[in-house]
């Protein structure tokens, strides 16, 4: 197990598609255990593969409070969505920045397991949500693509800002 470096906005590298996975193999169920135990770390609950440079299509998702259910996502897709809810999403490659997006409210959903299974589940509420949010990542989109133009160019120089400073520090 090895913790990951998770990419944070505005790097490029988050704007990249994944590829679907051929075969699920050891390093693919390894790289997803190493998902799992850098999003545990960095206190998320979700994860794509995107975030930590990796361009395959792999999602980790722990909606637990124990944070011991883990989900493992490999090739998800959605297969149908219904009805529309605004709920407050963050990221952990948006660090503090919390704003209201509005996504379907219930989902219908392909994956793969670690063993190479597929299944077909339903999901609503936060777990949608979290599903929805996280193949956005596999895709190169970010949820705040979701918000206004002006909203977008405050964050973007906000956190170009805090970089600078960081460089300077070091
Ligand atoms: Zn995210």
């Amino acid at each position: 197990m090895a913790l990951l470096s998770v990419l944070h906005y505005p790097d490029p590298r988050l704007r990249n598609v994944a590829r679907p996975v051929e075969s699920i193999d050891d390093s693919i169920r390894t790289i997803a255990r190493d998902m799992l135990e850098t999003m545990y770390d960095e206190g998320g609950i979700g994860l794509a593969a995107i975030q930590v440079n990796i361009r395959q299509r792999i999602i980790v998702i722990d909606l637990s409070a124990d944070r011991d259910q883990p989900l493992y996502l490999i090739n998800p897709e959605i297969l149908h969505a219904e009805g529309a809810e605004k709920m407050q999403e963050g990221c952990l490659s948006v660090p503090e920045y919390f704003d209201y997006v509005e996504r379907a409210e219930r989902i219908g959903y392909r994956y793969q397991d670690l063993n190479g299974e597929t299944h077909e589940r339903e999901a609503d509420g936060l777990l949608a949500v979290c599903i929805q949010h996280e193949i956005d990542h596999l895709d190169g989109k970010l949820f705040i693509d979701y918000l206004s133009n002006l909203k977008q160019q405050r964050l973007r120089k906000k956190l170009e800002k805090q970089e600078r400073q960081y460089a300077q520090v070091l």
